[in-house]
């Protein structure tokens, strides 16, 4: 694999860049290697600097479930472009796209847009703690949120690629109200619960930054009684499942409804967009209308709502879910078939159209568990998949995202890489 350019914008790079990347995830550092630099992409292929193409199971880790440059897409952000590109007043397309996330999650009777995931959670936090009136939250190990300060506590994602526990820089103070669970035990968020200054339980209802770990049902309906039982608020972070595991989240497809619900990735479409919202007697809480402020230069941006709102437009026409699920389940009996053919012990977690393999023998149902995969042999898998043509997040601890762009021969291209890598994985 040729990846000379990579190499030399990597070194050009380091100079300027922290890592010569502006995400840590965009590295390649647990995998050991050069981080590999994008020219472009379009539909289901990305191709990078140096000329090779892959089948994109990246997909900005998350967002573009259309595939790249969805040709109605394209067409209405350009047409947005023309009119300017943010105005720091209303736009119509404030409204729609409003209307477009209200209606897909019953739970959300008004909606505040924001810029990114990390600010969505951070601000459902404060709008949590503004409402009940209490300062803790309870999260699960392996789970991330977003960035902020609060969060950074036994997080999942990159903290987890690079085995970092806690972030450096955060003060004891900002942490010290955030309690620990695991995820899919509820006996392990009873405990917390002794204490009477909890605001919220946040949880990624299917969690995908540990690699992809789905709930209980059983855990599920336990922690939304548990929360209303307690007048606890029940936070769903939707950011990675929103409008992909479902097109009303993962919220639609185990039957429940959060309190307040955090959006990012898929709203956007590709371009800057998180979401908060909640029923109305919680949203009536923020500014203007209560006293939990809350705000944005470039919160609803006018280009970022056209490309959302044509976005999950596209989503609901196409209707993908179930052909998502075939194919998820088509990868893992693949990835298992020939893991067994090459005596490597593998699990694979998936739900909807996130899926990822864990090379190891325990069933993988919570962080701990997730840790038990052999991450060298995650590295030899990964750089044979890059070099036969697919594109997956370079760390064990991610999922990768399937989208409507992928073509049959895309599929079996990915099988074929899997075949060779599990091999390369068995003989190394
Ligand atoms: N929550 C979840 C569940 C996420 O997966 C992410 C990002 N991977 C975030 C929050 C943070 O989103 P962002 O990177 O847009 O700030």
């Amino acid at each position: 694999m040729k990846i000379d350019k990579s190499i030399e914008l990597y070194t050009r790079g380091k100079k300027n860049l922290v890592g010569a990347v502006n995400s840590p995830v965009r590295a390649f550092k647990s995998v050991g290697g050069v981080p590999i630099f994008i020219d472009r992409a379009k539909g289901s292929k990305i191709f990078d600097v140096d000329g090779n193409e892959y089948v994109d199971m990246v997909l900005s880790y998350g967002p573009m479930i259309l595939g790249h440059r969805n040709s109605t897409v394209e067409k209405t952000v350009k047409k947005y472009m023309k009119n300017g590109y943010t105005f720091g007043a209303s736009t119509k397309g404030e409204i729609i796209m409003a209307e477009l996330v209200c209606d897909a999650f019953p739970g959300m009777d008004k909606v505040r847009f924001v810029n990114s995931g990390t600010e969505a959670v951070l601000s459902a936090i404060r709008l949590a703690r503004a409402f009940t009136g209490k300062n803790k939250i309870i999260k699960f190990a392996g789970c991330y949120h977003g960035h902020s300060d609060a969060l950074l506590v036994a997080a999942g994602s990159g903290l987890a690629t690079l085995s970092i526990p806690g972030s450096k820089g955060v003060p004891d103070e900002a942490v010290k109200n955030t309690l620990i669970a695991e995820f899919n035990n509820i006996k392990s968020v009873e405990r917390h619960l002794r204490n009477d200054d909890v605001a919220a339980i946040i949880i990624e209802p299917i969690a995908g930054n540990m690699g992809v770990i789905q709930p209980s049902a059983k855990f599920i309906k336990e922690l939304k009684e548990l929360t209303k039982a307690s007048g606890i608020l029940l936070i769903a972070d939707e950011v990675m499942t929103g409008f992909r595991s479902q097109f009303g989240g993962a919220q639609e497809l185990l039957g429940f409804e959060a309190d307040i619900t955090c959006l990012g990735k898929v709203v956007g479409g590709g371009f800057p967009v998180g979401a908060y919202g909640a029923r109305n007697e919680i949203m009536e809480m923020v500014a203007p209308l209560g006293d939990m402020y809350q705000a944005g230069t470039l919160s609803g941006n006018p280009i970022a709502m056209s490309c959302g709102i044509a976005t999950l437009k596209e989503l609901k026409n196409q209707d993908p879910y179930k052909d998502f699920e075939k194919t998820a389940a088509f990868l893992e009996r693949e990835m298992k078939m020939a893991a067994k053919a090459n005596g490597i012990d593998l699990q694979v977690n998936r739900f909807g159209s996130m899926i990822n393999p864990f090379f190891t023998k325990t069933r993988v149902v919570d962080f701990k568990t997730a840790q038990t995969s052999d991450t060298d042999k995650f590295k030899t898998f990964f750089w044979k998949m890059m070099e036969n043509g697919v594109f997956l997040p370079p760390s064990q601890f991610e999922s990768w995202f399937l989208s409507t762009a992928m073509t049959k021969r895309d599929i079996y291209k990915v099988r074929s890489a899997i075949q060779i890598a599990m091999k390369a994985v068995a003989n190394k």
